[in-house]
């Protein structure tokens, strides 16, 4: 159970806020007045700067050994410190914040030192990526996609049902919220083309993703049991993997996505933990093929998130939606993944990012990419700011928010944004 629910914060936490005291994910910022980066979690309006907080002696848990945790530049060491002192933490971040708590409710110079605005600070990198991997874990999306690359018969490969499939992606290339997109150059080919030529990308695509982060890895040599794979994973972001879908169509045979994948990757910055997100666990799909024994996960392993799409093009006022999905849509689940990666021993290490692959629903409406909302160019969707849409053009910005609701309890993740710049 989690002890935080039904609690109020002595901050004003607005009915639609993604930020209320039951979340308090964890994020990297800095401001005008003090550009050391630090790590702060957000409530309402506001960012807790834990740091701060650490500073004015406001944490019993913290050895002095560990005063440092909060005045680092990604969330490494903390993540790496275990479940344990992650949730003693975050029941005192719970107690600074409640209503009944006079401590910092009552002390205005504390307050001025440890709340800041979240209108005045700056979102960094929240984790120091050392591997990033990108699964492939929506059955409606590998059926969409194989039916579009490899038509009806042949659009879910037999290995799909057994395993989760995924690559190798690249962690030099995930970015923060809001940073600009330059559109990639690579080698395509037309259908009808001799040869492939060379140039921007045409087919510029957004894929819909939550990705989670590795708390405490694994030694080499040591797979992580999948009844055990929970006590690994640190919280997730929304994740946004930009995708040249004329450049992945040429390459991708025989070894699968290259440089149509590893231009950028964008996460959103604050890391809602697993704990924030326990009273949204949902019964996973039923696997048929039922999965072999090292992959076979019971319980409630899915997650209602409510994922929404929106495009804002240069000449519109407002952001419109163009998709509305959920996390609970995947086939495969975190802790498979996560058993899956490492059955052959291959080790997780703090900070590493595991996505979950391209998140579509059963219906148009819920698609996770361009390539399948315009049925690769074919079926445009019509914007109600005017025109048509078939891929990302420059001057383009791609929003994904997400959250999770249920008896009036709201767990966001905010969002993650990025705009298009023409290619160089
Ligand atoms: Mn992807």
């Amino acid at each position: 159970m989690n002890d935080n629910i039904k609690r109020k914060s002595f901050i004003d936490v607005s009915k639609d806020s993604d930020f209320p005291i039951e979340n308090l994910p964890y994020g990297i910022f800095y401001t005008k007045e003090n550009n050391s980066l630090r790590v702060g979690t957000a409530i309402g309006e506001y960012v807790l700067d834990l740091a701060a907080a650490d500073r004015n002696g406001l944490f019993k848990n913290i050895s002095p050994a560990d005063k440092e945790i909060f005045s680092s530049k990604s969330l490494n060491r903390f993540m790496s410190m275990g479940k344990t002192f992650h949730r003693e933490i975050r029941k005192e971040i719970s107690d600074l914040l409640d209503e009944n708590n006079s401590i910092l409710r009552d002390d205005d110079k504390l307050r001025s030192e440890c709340l800041i605005h979240q209108n005045d600070v700056t979102m960094c990198m929240p984790v120091e990526i050392g591997d990033y991997t990108d699964f492939y874990s929506s059955k409606d999306h590998a059926t969409n996609v194989g039916i579009m690359f490899r038509g009806k018969e042949n659009a879910l490969m037999p290995n799909w049902l057994h395993l989760p499939v995924a690559y190798h992606g690249r962690a030099s290339s995930v970015v923060i919220s809001g940073t600009e997109i330059i559109r990639p150059k690579g080698q395509t080919k037309a259908d009808d083309a001799e040869s492939p030529s060379f140039g921007p990308s045409r087919l510029l695509d957004f894929e819909l993703e939550m990705g989670f982060f590795i708390g405490t890895g694994n030694n080499l040599g040591e797979p992580i049991n999948i009844d055990n794979a929970s006590d690994h994973i640190f919280g997730m972001v929304l994740v946004n993997d930009w995708s040249a879908r004329d450049i992945q169509k040429w390459e991708y045979v025989p070894l699968g996505p290259f440089l149509a994948k590893n231009f950028a990757t964008s996460i959103s910055p604050w890391v809602v933990t697993m704990e924030a997100l326990e009273p949204f666990r949902i019964k996973s799909e039923i696997q048929d093929p039922a999965p072999l024994p090292y992959l076979k996960s019971s319980g409630n392993n899915s997650y209602d998130i409510k994922l929404d799409v929106l495009l804002k093009t240069p000449s519109s006022q407002n952001a419109e939606i163009i998709s509305r999905s959920n996390f609970k849509y995947m086939y495969w689940d975190m802790y498979q993944q996560l058993a899956h990666h490492t059955v052959t021993g291959c080790n997780m290490r703090t900070g590493d990012l595991l996505a979950s692959g391209t998140i579509s629903g059963p219906e148009k409406g819920t698609y996770g990419s361009l390539l399948e909302l315009s049925w690769r160019g074919e079926e445009p969707i019509k914007l109600t700011s005017g025109g048509e849409l078939k891929f990302l053009r420059d001057g383009d910005e791609l929003i994904i928010k997400g959250y999770c609701e249920k008896d009036g309890l709201r767990i966001g993740f905010g969002e993650v944004t990025g705009k298009i710049l023409p290619a160089k």
